[in-house]
């Protein structure tokens, strides 16, 4: 006589085990399924297609009323269950009914997560799930509306797709810096940002839902940051959680899923389970292929064989018509790992490939994907790919082969292969100009051909092009690498920054085809500075890439503790400030008090842990921080000047005070250190300083490019102004000439051997109007800079830097 079986949940994991079961023994089991959705079983990976108008819903039916007819199952559409009593075998369902099983498989999935905020209850506030989202969706795009999508994952950049096909107005908010962080790196991320973008969706990245606001339904989702973005829909897609709470109510183990062993079997061996309701050896599943492997065993299960589940290694595809994207595996960043990277900034293709002991562990493929179920396969096997490592990621086609001497690459280019996408430049072009001209130069072909002039990713291509047809005659331009994850030199990095309009750093290193997924602790500062310098109040500064003492606004010292120096105006205090400070080096037992060469005082020996409190003190005393640590403005250090001396000339501490309020808070390549004296005498040492202004009977001598540190170097005079005003504006400008031209890590007077003391003098004090409009860029990018970083973390910015470790809970420490 047939066992019972009774079926929870009627999604695609129970699908394909009963198709299993069936084609190996139709009549062992009287099969009884409780479905909460009014419906048969169909395809839910296809809704996205059903959304967007590709498909129907008929289209993506697997099983349709027949099949169950002809197989003898009862399907309870729409009927819930409600209990499972084990002791009497039997399962409750919404409508009454009670049906009992020799075996019952529990396959209840997943469920939207909804986050806590206020208006989540409102109408018009939607979720991804089943059919009748959809219909809920479409029916809000039939009135041409407008949606915001709260999360920027697969689900959710589906979702926004579907709705901008039916012509709504889509914008997506996501949490993190980039989308689909899961499976993507932040390279890709960044291409699938911008192609999202070109279908007309607005993205929003780093944002933090506050509310959603509206009456009784949706009118829009407000910000962190106070930014309101009307809707008239939100769909959340901000993931999944298992549908455990049935099995946890009848007594079964239950962690965040329902936990199975390698048989698909709970906690009690007659109840089995699968899909994503499923907690095997910790993992919970949110994708098909594992769940198809689950069924495979609980099917084999069902019939007392011998099978096991041993865990899955997924993969990652996204079902955006035109969008290609591939991941899978770890891809994080280890020290034990190397990659492979392949970059094509005019084709829109990022490659990388993840090694770690000879073996494939990530893969990540954005444009290209062509070869992402041969590299899967390597991965799963860990076959070892030593001997394909040169060709590797050009994929499949090439496996094996030997590497192409890139010249002789270059020569088997039929005459008409486009070599500068940006100019369209073709090869035999190139070869005309080089012998035609006589050119030996990387500049000369620029300037006749146009090829490499542009974005400069041909530079390579074009280069060979010489040495092909000048042979020894060629001898490339020795331009110095800025690190070893790109050829480019710092210059041509910052012209291409502000040609091609690069405003993060995973732009620049896709549209500048980096050798590296994430760039190096070289380049990644660099860039940093370069795209705060370059997009003031545009590029969100990004503090993974900074130095420690930057990263928490102190400096390290050998003991692990830190300084903390607060900001004096032009080495000005008062008894107010220094009772203010004397209580904080009492009220956290300071052990040491200094006083800096750069007029100031420095209080060693701080606890990380401490920093936030130390600094509210002195916030609440009026001092802010004096970027002791920062590669930015220091000190403006002053003499008395007028006020007190009887040999001063002007009032050096007035105008070293207004100095140093216009320039704190600025970026720069490297440190500045500043300083007025009243006469030249000199008292604040100005001669030495990166600026200086020394006082003189008729005005202000403004001095550049001194050096007192492990290279002394006097200052070179810039020239003299009579009014302090336009003592400012020189400073202003000079600072803001050094922050474009110079080279990240670049002392001014280094920057200023490079391009010499004539060219600053001709840009700043010759042309008015250079001068005039660095000063204003100067000025507009303080705007965003003056903020005090001490108060911004008092305030709870970057809290985890300051939390000791034994302090984070174990879960933000896994996240
Ligand atoms: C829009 C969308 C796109 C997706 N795209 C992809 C993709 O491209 N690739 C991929 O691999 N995966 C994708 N997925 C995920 C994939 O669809 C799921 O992993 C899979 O469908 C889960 O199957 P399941 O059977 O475990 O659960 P589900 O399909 O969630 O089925 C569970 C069913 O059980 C019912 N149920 C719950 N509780 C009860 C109860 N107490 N009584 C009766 N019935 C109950 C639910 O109503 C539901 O119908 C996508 C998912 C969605 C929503
Ligand atoms: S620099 Fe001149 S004005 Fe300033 S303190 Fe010295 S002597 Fe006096
Ligand atoms: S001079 Fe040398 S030892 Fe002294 S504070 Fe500077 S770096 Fe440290």
């Amino acid at each position: 006589m047939a066992r019972k079986l009774v079926v929870i949940g009627n999604g695609m994991a129970p699908g394909r085990a009963l198709e299993r079961l069936l084609e190996q023994a139709p009549d062992a089991y009287e099969i009884t399924i409780f479905n909460a959705e009014p419906r048969v079983n169909y395809d839910r990976i296809m809704l996205s297609p059903v959304l967007s108008g590709e498909k129907a819903y008929e289209d993506i039916l697997i099983h349709d009323d027949v099949w169950y007819a002809d197989h003898g199952i009862t399907l309870k559409k729409g009927c819930k269950a409600v209990g499972i009593d084990r002791e009497a075998k039997t399962v409750a369902g919404a409508d009454g009914s009670v049906v009992p099983y020799d075996k019952l498989l529990v396959a209840t999935g997943s469920s939207p997560f909804i986050i806590p905020v206020p208006g989540k209850d409102l109408e018009g506030v939607l979720t991804y799930r089943d059919l009748d989202d959809v219909e809920a969706m479409l029916a809000a795009a039939d009135k041409g509306a407008s949606a915001v999508v709260i999360g920027g994952g697969l689900l959710g950049l589906e979702a926004a797709a579907g709705l901008k096909e039916r012509g709504m107005d889509v914008t997506v908010l996501h949490l993190m810096p980039t989308l689909m962080e899961r499976q993507l790196d932040a390279a890709a991320g960044y291409l699938l940002e911008r192609a999202i973008e070109a279908r007309g969706i607005k993205v929003v990245t780093g944002a933090n839902t506050h509310e959603i606001v509206g009456d009784t339904r949706v009118e829009g989702v407000r910000l962190d940051d106070g930014a309101e973005i009307p809707a008239d829909i939100v769909v959340m897609a901000v993931g999944i959680r298992p549908n455990a709470d049935l099995a946890r109510q009848a007594g079964l183990e239950v962690n965040r899923g329902i936990v199975v062993n390698d048989a698909m079997q709970t906690s009690d061996p007659d109840i089995l389970a699968v899909g994503e309701c499923v907690e095997h050896r910790g993992h919970c599943y949110g994708l098909v292929a594992p769940l198809y492997e689950m069924a495979k065993v609980v099917a084999e299960r069902l019939l007392d064989k011998e099978a096991a589940y041993q865990g899955s290694v997924t993969s990652t595809r996204l079902k955006v018509t035109g969008i290609d994207l591939f991941s899978a595996g770890d891809f994080s960043e280890g020290k034990d790992r190397e990659e492979i990277v392949l970059r094509d900034a005019v084709g829109g293709i990022y490659k990388r490939l993840v090694i770690r002991d000879d073996r494939l562990i990530g893969i990540v493929l954005y444009g290209d994907t062509k070869d992402g179920a041969w590299f899967f396969q390597l991965m799963k096997d860990g076959t070892p790919i030593d001997e394909m490592r040169e060709t590797l990621i050009f994929g499949q086609n090439y496996a094996g082969g030997t590497p192409l001497d890139p010249t002789a690459a270059v020569a088997a280019l039929p005459d008409d292969a486009e070599i500068c996408g940006c100019n369209g430049v073709c090869k035999s072009k190139i070869v005309g100009a080089i012998t035609e001209h006589g050119l030996t130069s990387l500049d000369g072909v620029r300037a006749r051909t146009k090829a490499s002039a542009s974005c400069g990713s041909c530079t390579g291509l074009v280069e060979q092009l010489m040495a092909m047809t000048l042979g020894d005659g060629f001898t490339p331009d020795a331009v110095q690498p800025m690190c070893g994850c790109t050829d480019l030199g710092h210059d041509d990095v910052r012209r291409l920054i502000v040609a091609k309009e690069l405003k993060s750093i995973p732009a620049v290193m896709q549209e500048l085809e980096w050798k590296t997924s994430c760039g190096c602790a070289k380049c990644r500062p660099a860039l940093n500075f370069y795209l705060i310098a370059d997009w003031p109040g545009e590029y969100q500064d990004d503090y993974q890439s900074r130095f420690i003492n930057e990263r928490v606004h102190a400096n390290i010292q050998k003991d692990g503790t830190y300084s903390v120096v607060p900001r004096m105006w032009g080495g000005m205090t008062s008894s107010a400030e220094l009772r203010a400070i004397a209580d904080v080096v009492d009220k956290f037992g300071i052990p040491t008090v200094k006083v800096t060469g750069g007029q100031r005082i420095d209080l060693l020996g701080v606890p990380k842990e401490d920093l936030p409190a130390v600094w509210a003190d002195l916030n609440a005393a009026g001092m802010v921080s004096g970027h002791a640590y920062a590669k930015g403005l220091r000190t403006v250090k002053t003499c008395v000047g007028t006020d007190w001396c009887r040999f001063g000339t002007q009032d050096s501490t007035g105008l070293g005070v207004k100095i140093e309020k216009m320039m704190w808070g600025s970026w720069t390549p490297h440190k500045v250190k500043m300083a007025v004296s009243g006469c030249p005498r000199n008292c604040a040492e100005a001669t030495c300083k990166d600026f200086g202004v020394v006082c003189v009977d008729s005005g202000y001598e403004l001095h550049v490019g001194g050096a007192a540190g492990m290279h002394i170097k006097g200052t070179e005079v810039l020239c003299t102004v009579a009014t302090e005003a336009e003592a400012l504006e020189y400073c202003a400008a000079v600072v803001q000439l050094y922050r474009e031209q110079g080279r990240y890590l670049e002392r001014i007077y280094k920057w200023m051997d490079r391009v010499g003391l004539a060219a600053i003098r001709e840009q700043v004090v010759e042309d008015a109007e250079k001068r005039t409009a660095l000063f204003e860029k100067f000025l507009y990018s303080q705007r965003f800079a003056q903020k005090d970083p001490w108060a911004e973390r008092v305030a709870g910015k970057d809290a985890h830097e300051f939390t000791p470790m034994n302090r984070i809970a174990m879960r933000e420490a896994a996240e």
